[in-house]
């Protein structure tokens, strides 16, 4: 288990003041929260605390207003949106510091809830500025931290305060904490990595990371085209990133060298265009492919190759779509591997955390989302976890 502070050693809490940093930014349309996924994920926390006897003060960024009061990106419509899903009022102040704000909270009732101004309306916010951290941690007792998919980010809200203040992981940053612990920190071997999406460019810190904690990494997608026209194949009109052949090659000699199998797709599926239902063939990777063909998902014998794989694995760490799984019959490896993660990870064979760009998308279409051990929403803060970097917002957390 990886040592933070949790909510569950804050003890009681009975007439403190709890600043809560949570993910509300939530995607709204004409003032309407139309997806309230991010809110309803809140519950848990602000319900914890308020037992132990806190008020809370929710701390949120919503959009980019990089330090202007630009009303659109106001969260003033969320406060009500939140208090629907937490089934008591919500307040709303439209600033995060200052006299009349620390005045708005004294007035809460026990176990009250506020809701604060997005912090990005502040310049100092993305800055980390101290002051401005200063100003906000005199608001209240505790500071938590609920937002996972902002720690990878030095703001005052996810990371300062906790320098400030007793700090402590909301319940969902624990979930996900020990999750990720369970996949890359201090997993059961052998670890198996799967990691596709589109480029290589994109995930170079993420593959060189991986080949040097995984037992096998297998490599999906359009990054594979590129793996593949570095090791001499013929990739037709494939995407692929032509110019990283070389950084492909050194991360080949980098698993060799640290003992981590790479498993490239032995066939692939081939197009000569994009499009639902469109006719395809199945060739083995080494095969001639024609200059108008893509490859553009990966073959049965590859898939059948992956979920032995799995199967032989504890842990899987799942990054990435295998092929162009927006394009049916495109998903076809995708929706197989994962469903066969799936099953290994309801059945307790394998723990598997997945999660980053597409993936969580790729994975509600096949319908396996809620069978995976873990699947995290965070985009950037997932993948730069995957990366090895250092998180500011779960650094300030640590024990
Ligand atoms: P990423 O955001 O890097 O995870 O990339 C996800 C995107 O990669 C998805 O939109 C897929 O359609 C795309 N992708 C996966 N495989 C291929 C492929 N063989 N050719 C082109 N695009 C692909």
């Amino acid at each position: 288990m990886s040592s933070f502070k949790r909510l569950a050693d804050a003890g009681d809490l009975t007439g403190k003041t709890a600043l809560v940093r949570v993910d509300f930014n939530v995607p709204m349309e004409n003032g309407l929260v139309t997806d309230d996924t991010r809110l309803r994920a809140a519950v848990d926390t602000v319900q914890t605390l308020r037992t132990q006897g806190a008020k809370v003060a929710l701390l949120a960024h919503f959009g980019r207003p990089k330090g202007e009061r630009v009303a659109e990106m106001s969260l003033a419509p969320v406060a009500g949106a939140f208090g629907k899903v937490l089934g008591s009022n919500v307040s709303f102040i439209a600033d995060c510091k200052g006299d009349h704000v620390k005045a708005a909270i004294e007035k809460l009732e026990p176990a009250g809830v506020i809701l604060l101004e997005n912090t990005r309306y502040y310049a100092g916010e993305e800055k980390g500025d101290p002051e401005l951290a200063k100003e906000i941690a005199e608001l209240g007792d505790i500071y938590v931290n609920d937002a996972f998919s902002a720690a990878h980010r030095k703001h005052v809200s996810t990371a300062v305060l906790a320098s400030l203040l007793p700090a402590y992981a909301g319940v969902n940053m624990e979930a996900e904490l020990d999750a990720l612990d369970k996949a890359l920190g201090t997993p059961e071997r052998p670890v198996l990595a799967v990691v596709g999406g589109a480029k290589v460019s994109s995930k170079i810190d993420l593959l060189k990371n991986l080949v040097t904690k995984v037992d096998s990494l297998a490599i999906g997608g359009g990054m594979a085209n590129t793996f593949l026209f570095a090791q001499g194949v013929d990739i037709g009109g494939s995407l692929a990133e032509r110019d990283m052949a070389e950084t492909a090659r050194e991360i080949m000699a980098e698993a060799e060298a640290k003992g981590c199998e790479l498993l490239l797709p032995q066939d692939v599926v081939v197009a000569t265009e994009v499009k639902p239902g469109v006719e395809t063939r199945t060739v083995l990777a080494r095969e001639e492919i024609g200059e108008d063909e893509k490859i553009l998902d990966a073959g049965p014998l590859t898939v059948e190759r992956l979920v032995k794989a799995m199967a032989l694995s504890r842990t899987l760490i799942w990054n990435g779509p295998l092929g162009v799984f927006e394009v049916p019959p495109f998903d076809a490896a995708t929706v197989k591997a994962a469903q066969a993660a799936g099953q290994l990870a309801t059945s307790g064979a394998i723990t598997a955390v997945a999660g980053g760009g597409d993936t969580v998308s790729a994975l509600n279409h096949a319908g396996v989302v809620d069978q995976m051990t873990f699947v995290s929403t965070a985009g950037g803060a997932f993948l730069e976890w995957m990366e090895g970097k250092p998180l500011p917002g779960v650094e300030a957390l640590r024990a």
